[in-house]
């Protein structure tokens, strides 16, 4: 049965176990947590700001001293007495009485007894004197103690995607290590007689295996570990010997090619053969309608006999089409979900992004599929705009994929899209 894209989606999510238990969690060093998953919280050691401090360069001023006369505010502007100059990173300024002021620089320690901070640009300097020249509001450019965030409040949550900002956050709470999930093994498969590898000459009829490569960079931009198995011959015997070799070692594995209806398509067959309970197997997305998505549970896995350690984690296995445009759209629209989902990702982050863009060409329908159309998707002043790559939107036409950043949806029963009007896009995130 073909399935629509979202039904389809919904199976595959089903299959994908999380990690989650301590076997699944490792310390690393703040840095190397770039592009991991947080697996616990992280709770913050103090108060930030950890105390009342300078938002400018200026004068911390008790605001009651620095009212003026509404009436005559240029003969009453207030003028205090400068005690105490506070650069940042000096501690325990003088405290502020009656018709004093400090001097302080951003960041600077509030003085106790001030309770506002004039910027520098709002006052005049007459040696130790300082006029202030406009109205003061108690509380103004003072970051209080604890704004932010209070000592034990979590600031980081599981299942976030450590980028820079996360990083830093760790770094300013003084958390050296974090822990994180171990990144999932995804075993790549190539199946078919007709590959050579990159190095090989290539005959007539032969082709270079370019998905190995396209899947291999897939997997690492996601945060997971590629683990490129090879070349597969079109027969029984081996894809059956290459998948068992894929199971033992992976939590995901990646195959190209044989899950059409032709003769020498065996992928599906070999999936059920060893236990795998197969969940899709046609959707209705153009290109990458043949699409075979299995489960191994950890059971069935124990009892292939694989060698290795007692599996507590199923394998969820992806047959993608061959055809390498068809291959790359399945990765980007149904297995980046699914890698996400069980490398412990919040569940709001797994799923595509899209967004709304005007089309800039006509988009064609595919008839009872959802078309994706690959392109250009560009930011401008008044929203998106989307471009679709020139020449053939053939999905064996792997040229023109170049630089695509985004994929168009006309959807099912649609005839097409004209220019100008606006269509759902979805991204292809650089990082994933
Ligand atoms: P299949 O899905 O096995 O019927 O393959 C469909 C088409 O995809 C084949 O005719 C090949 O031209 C192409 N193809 C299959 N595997 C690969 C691969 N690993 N790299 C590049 N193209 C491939
Ligand atoms: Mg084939």
């Amino acid at each position: 049965m073909m399935l629509s894209v979202s039904e389809a989606e919904a199976r595959i999510l089903k299959l994908c176990v999380p990690f989650g238990g301590p076997e699944d969690c490792e310390p690393v060093p703040l840095l190397a947590g770039r592009g991991r998953v947080l697996a616990q919280a992280v709770l913050a050691t103090r108060d930030v700001p950890h105390w009342d401090n300078s938002a400018m360069d200026g004068y911390a001023v008790r605001s009651p001293d620095c009212q003026s006369s509404d009436t005559a505010p240029q003969l009453t502007a207030p003028q205090l007495t400068i005690i105490d100059e506070v650069p940042a990173g000096t501690d325990a300024p003088q405290e502020l009485h009656g018709g004093q002021a400090a001097r302080i620089f951003t960041g600077g320690v509030l003085p106790a007894g001030a309770d506002a901070v004039v910027m520098q640009e709002e006052t005049e300097r007459q040696g130790d004197r300082v006029i202030i020249k406009a109205a003061v509001k108690a509380g103004q450019f003072v970051r209080k103690q604890g704004d932010y965030c209070r000592a034990g409040d979590p600031i980081l949550s599981p299942g976030i995607r450590l980028g820079p900002a996360e990083l830093a956050i760790a770094a300013a709470n003084q958390t050296a290590e974090l822990p994180v999930f171990r990144q999932p093994k995804v075993a790549i498969l190539s199946t078919g007689n007709e590959l050579v590898t990159v190095e090989q000459s290539l005959k007539p009829g032969q082709i270079v295996d370019s998905n190995r490569y396209a899947l291999a960079a897939f997997v690492e931009q996601l945060g997971a570990i590629a683990v490129p198995l090879g070349i597969v011959d079109d027969s029984r015997e081996g894809v059956t010997q290459a998948v068992r070799v894929a199971i033992a070692q992976a939590d995901v594995v990646l195959s190209t090619g044989g899950v059409s209806v032709g003769d020498y398509d065996f992928v599906e067959d070999v999936l059920g053969e060893l236990g795998a309970t197969v969940a899709v197997r046609k959707v209705a997305i153009k290109p990458g309608k043949p699409l075979t998505v299995a489960q191994f549970s950890a059971e069935t896995l124990n009892g292939l006999a694989l060698g290795g350690e007692e599996r507590t984690q199923p394998v969820v296995y992806f047959g993608l089409p061959g055809n390498p445009v068809s291959a790359l759209v399945g990765c980007w629209r149904f297995v980046a979900p699914a890698l996400r989902t069980i490398a412990g990702r919040s569940p709001e982050a797994v799923r595509p992004q899209s967004v709304q863009a005007i089309a800039q060409a006509p988009l064609g329908g595919a008839g009872k599929r959802d078309n994706y159309l690959w392109g250009i998707l560009r930011c401008t002043d008044g929203g998106y705009e989307f471009q679709p790559a020139s020449g053939h939107h053939n999905s064996a036409n792997l040229i023109n994929l170049a630089g695509t950043t985004g994929l168009a949806i006309v959807p099912a029963g649609i005839a097409g899209i004209p220019a100008g009007q606006s269509v759902q896009v979805m991204v292809i995130q650089e990082l994933g």
